[in-house]
């Protein structure tokens, strides 16, 4: 039991650290990105220039996992409260919409009942966001993503679905979706799934994929309703 205790201790030091050390990498980061947009400027020579936006793409890729760590490190600052889930979600569809654009994906959002969930806000859309950026990615050539909130007053939950056209997954990366690293994209972090299904759990919900390959996907989230305080 007291071996128990210190490991848990230890463990809490090396979040605490990894959400150190994210912050101090990215203000350099930062500033290196700041000045790798002056080699895209006209007066910079050619086989120079033609660098920029590999050095800008990594270095923001960079930056993607920092934040996907931290989101790791910091559970502490993770808050319970009454939600509207209806504005959490048009503020992601509305945030992923260009992207939806740029691909030729688009997105349409259904809400129906109730629509306050005992959640943290902020990590909603994040782990929203994940959802459905997953199934934006899925499509190739254009597609649909379709966002359902419902009801369950008998269980007071509230269920949403994301589903898209894309091009699903066989039952093998199905049972390795959620595993850390797991990623069948070329710049993918294979962390998105794993944060999403920890928040979720953690707001008292649960998560659940479905899938046919060459078909599509469908992901369903539950959540606790708000039942006052
Ligand atoms: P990443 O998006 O960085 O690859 P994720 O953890 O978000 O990491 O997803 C892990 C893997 O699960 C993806 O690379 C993909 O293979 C698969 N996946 C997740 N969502 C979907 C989806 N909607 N349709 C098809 N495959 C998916
Ligand atoms: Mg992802």
């Amino acid at each position: 039991q007291f071996d128990d205790m210190i490991y848990i201790d230890k463990l809490a030091t090396v979040s605490e650290m990894a959400a150190s050390f994210a912050h101090e990498i990215r203000n350099p980061l930062t500033t290196v990105r700041g000045f790798v947009q002056f080699l895209s400027q006209d007066t910079v020579d050619e086989n120079v220039k033609k660098f920029a936006p590999i050095i800008l793409e990594e270095l923001d890729r960079t930056n993607q996992i920092i934040t996907e760590y931290l989101t790791l490190a910091k559970p502490t600052s993770f808050q319970r409260q009454k939600v509207n889930i209806d504005d959490v979600l048009h503020t992601s569809v509305h945030l992923l919409s260009p992207l939806g654009t740029m691909t030729n994906v688009s997105l349409q959002l259904y809400t129906e009942g109730e629509s306050d969930v005992y959640g943290d806000e902020h990590y909603l859309k994040q782990a929203l966001l994940n959802v459905i950026k997953n199934g934006m990615e899925a499509i190739e050539y254009g597609g649909l993503v379709t966002i359902h909130k419902t009801v369950d007053e008998k269980e007071k939950q509230v269920i949403i679905t994301i589903h898209d056209t894309g091009k699903g997954m066989t039952k093998e990366q199905l049972k390795n979706i959620g595993l850390p690293y797991y990623t069948t994209k070329s710049k993918g972090t294979g962390l998105g799934s794993m944060i999403t299904a920890r928040l979720i759990r953690q707001m008292g919900g649960t998560i659940a994929y479905e899938s046919r390959l060459n078909v599509g996907t469908t992901v369903t989230i539950t959540l606790p309703l708000y039942e006052g305080d």
